[in-house]
């Protein structure tokens, strides 16, 4: 039996989630649905994904540009087993009535509040959290990286503090509306910045303190991270554990890949649909531990690094698979690893 999937929102992330749960062998798309009629709407139907309108007052645009719809918005609800939301941020709440209406569970993406869900998900911490939730929220791009790290640094040694400055992408390749053009902004300027309470919706006891930068780039966001680990551990047998993590590429020193342009190359590369980086991209030669203090840089690609989240959010609420199969299946179908 394969999952039934709608997906709600096809843009940046939506798109790659799709691609995502097609590969999986235990999944397939019911249809995607977007407002108005893009390249990416046109898109959608090249690649054979029943388009639906997500406004219903705007069927005709799509009819004038002459791109086939299959339907409404709600039609895909109630033909879907689970919703994946990948509407822009706040439209995934006011969604949130029409998924219950037709009692269809539904995942929604970081740019929501945590309090519309039941849970927050994160696939590495907290995977069996999410088995029967209406409603789901996979954390954001950066919240997915700290988790992901935190996450294997707590089960080998625990974690005493977390202390991480984002140095912030200021909008993906195609918004060409963000900024900042040529600026370096404290961002939020007040401390703590919003992304540490985020990461406590996954771990509700970790002490951690963020710092937000924003700057000039599209590539990736770049984490500054530092981690009082709670036993000894040194930089090797840290690094080994780190390397061991299957969401976590530790890029080796002699890559030369010394930033997000080098690393987003690479990606593309090796054959990488849209030069995607789903893992966190840890530099090697930065992983370094001084008195049970972890220091390490890394690189969040914004763009993808929740896509693996999102397919096995749809696995933990629907209880199909426990973590360790989920993300293993995940990973091969999409050809995880560096
Ligand atoms: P996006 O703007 O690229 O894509 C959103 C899509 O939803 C677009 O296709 C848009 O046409 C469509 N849409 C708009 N209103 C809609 C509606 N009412 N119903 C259905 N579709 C609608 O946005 P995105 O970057 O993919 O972000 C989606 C969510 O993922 C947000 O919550 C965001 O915070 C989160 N997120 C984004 C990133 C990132 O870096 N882009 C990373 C992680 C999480």
């Amino acid at each position: 039996m394969t999952i039934e999937v709608g997906i709600n929102g096809y843009g940046t992330i939506g798109k790659r989630v799709a691609d995502a749960v097609r590969a999986q062998p235990d999944m397939e798309v019911v249809g995607v649905a977007k407002t108005r009629p893009n390249f990416e709407a046109e898109q959608a139907v090249a690649n054979d994904y029943p388009l639906y309108a997500a406004v219903p007052e705007r069927m005709d645009q799509f009819d004038e540009a002459g791109i086939e719809l299959a339907g409404e918005v709600e039609e895909l609800v109630q033909d879907s087993e689970i919703v994946v939301d990948t509407t822009p941020s706040g439209i995934g709440a006011e969604n949130k009535s029409m998924y219950e209406e037709y009692d269809t569970p539904a995942l929604y993406q970081g740019g929501e509040d945590a309090d519309l869900v039941d849970v927050s998900f994160n696939a590495r911490a907290n995977f069996a959290e999410a088995e029967g939730a209406d409603h789901t929220r996979v954390v954001s791009c950066n919240t997915t990286g700290l988790s992901r790290l935190i996450a294997a640094l707590e089960d080998e040694y625990g974690v005493e503090k977390v202390r991480a400055t984002l140095v912030r992408r200021g909008g993906d390749p195609a918004q060409s509306s963000r900024g900042p053009i040529n600026d370096t902004l404290p961002d939020p300027v007040t401390i703590p910045s919003h992304h540490g309470p985020d990461v406590n919706t996954i771990f509700p006891n970790l002490d951690i303190d963020t710092l937000g930068m924003k700057v000039p780039a599209t590539l990736t966001h770049t984490h500054s991270v530092n981690v009082e680990l709670t036993y000894g551990a040194d930089t090797e047998e840290v690094r080994d554990l780190l390397e061991g993590e299957s969401r976590l590429f530790v890029i080796p020193e002699h890559m030369g890949i010394d930033g997000s342009g080098k690393l987003k190359e690479f990606a593309l590369d090796s054959g990488r649909p849209r030069g995607d980086v789903w893992e966190n991209a840890i530099w090697g030669e930065s992983i370094t531990v001084e008195d049970d203090e972890l220091y390490l840089f890394q690189a969040i690609h914004q763009e993808s690094d929740v896509v693996p989240e999102n397919v096995d959010a749809i696995r933990a609420v629907l209880g199909t698979a426990d973590r360790r199969e989920s993300i293993e299946r995940t990973n091969d179908a999409l050809g995880m690893g560096l």
